[in-house]
């Protein structure tokens, strides 16, 4: 059977082929379980096949699949509407994917600006280790050499400053300061947070010099850290969001979420898109957030959160030589490790359980949300026999 030779060669894949799921699932097609604790990058919010997804995707492939933004789309507007009322913002522009969400973001934060008649105000200040997408802009947002070279100018406008720091941030903004874009949790940056109190401070940094808050809460939000968003923990709210991944629980979608303020500029031609907020995608969409805002749900994020919370913890003890630091929040979960990150990873696919990799020789653990504890004992107790492995074998 074909292994892909066909395809561009941008993926350095793991050679097992899955063929369905159920739940927190992955079945191979020699029938092999795996506990799927990478969740398609944070994607798969509610597992494999939820049968409210499943059942919504079917009923709108019945009746219909796309219409253009030409058109209105009650399942767009329905999901516009329950995602403002459940947030700080007052509009939102479905997009297809999570770059994309932060492309409108950004154009967003720009194009205020513009209509306030300081066009001049186009940098979008961010922090290194970050990322927010493979297209031209948002590869100069993350600013990560690996992810720019070979591709021809850097998209102007935007730059970086290190980690969870304030005053570089301070002297970083100026009259042609835009916004400032940051994850309050860094995904791929190797599961690293911004404190409470900084994110509280880069608020009113924002407010005393006009500048515009951009989250990309695309990795992080969605229920992931045991809140709605996880800048929810903060106490603060942006201007704009950009938010992806669990949002479609599989199904591609994203969404830029604003302010009424922060989206004055984006008028009637601005801005669009062909199959962005389209009939299928809203109905998968509508269907997450039905479960996502059940009550109880989030309780049961963070509860699970702290089974694999002290779990991790004491497998960090036992093996000092494999694990150095267990990061995150919720179901947001990473261990910095000793080891190369990939050989724990490998020892972990050997006992049929799945994360990913991430900067700073971290493995992130992203359970789908509705893990229960007996699953999450479960994965901790594989987790273990790989850290022993490991352990063993540098030992
Ligand atoms: C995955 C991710 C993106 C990019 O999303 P795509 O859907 O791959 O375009 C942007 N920001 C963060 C924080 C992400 O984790």
């Amino acid at each position: 059977m074909s292994k892909g030779a066909s395809l561009y060669g941008t993926y350095n894949r793991i050679p097992l082929r899955f063929e369905r799921g159920e739940g927190v699932w992955l079945v191979d097609e020699d029938g092999n379980r795996y506990l799927d604790f990478a969740a398609g990058i944070a994607v798969n919010s509610l597992g494999h096949a939820h049968p409210h997804l499943v059942e919504a995707l079917k009923d709108q492939a019945d009746k219909l699949w796309h219409v253009s933004n030409l058109y209105e789309i009650p399942g767009q507007s329905r999901l516009g509407d329950r995602l403002t009322e459940a947030t700080f913002a007052d509009r939102a522009f479905f997009t297809n994917s999570g770059a994309e969400a932060l492309e409108c973001a950004i154009k967003t934060a720009r194009r205020y600006h513009y209509v306030n008649g300081d066009g001049a105000r186009v940098d979008i200040i961010t922090i290194e280790g970050a990322f927010h997408g493979r297209t031209l802009a948002t590869i100069a947002a993350g600013g990560q050499e690996k992810y720019l070279e070979g591709f021809g100018p850097k998209a102007p406008g935007f730059k970086q400053v290190p980690f969870a720091d304030l005053d570089a941030m301070k002297e970083a903004v100026d009259e042609q300061t835009a916004a400032i874009l940051v994850e309050p949790l860094q995904g791929e940056g190797g599961i690293r947070e911004l404190s409470v109190e900084w994110l509280k401070n880069l608020r009113a940094l924002c407010d005393d010099h006009g500048v515009l808050l951009l989250l990309d809460e695309v990795q992080c939000g969605v229920g992931r850290t045991g809140r709605l968003f996880a800048h929810e923990w903060a106490g603060i709210t942006p201007d704009i969001m950009a938010v992806a991944k669990g949002i479609g629980g599989g199904f591609p979608f994203g969404v830029c979420l604003a302010t009424e303020e922060a989206a004055k500029g984006m008028t009637p031609g601005t801005h669009g898109t062909t199959y962005g907020g389209n009939p299928l995608a809203m109905s998968v969409g509508n269907a997450v957030l039905d479960v996502i805002l059940e009550e109880g749900f989030l309780q049961h994020v963070r509860d699970v959160g702290l089974v694999f919370a002290q779990g991790l913890a004491a497998i960090a003890d036992q093996y000092p030589d494999v694990i150095e630091e267990v990061r995150g929040t919720g179901l947001m979960l990473g261990v910095r490790c000793k080891c190369p990150n990939i050989d724990l990873l490998v020892a972990m696919r050997d006992q049929q359980l799945l994360g990913a990799p991430a900067g700073d020789n971290v493995v992130r653990l992203l359970p789908p949300l509705m893990t229960t504890a007996e699953e999450a004992r479960e994965g901790l107790s594989r987790l273990e026999a790989a850290a022993a492995d490991v352990s063993a074998r540098s030992g």
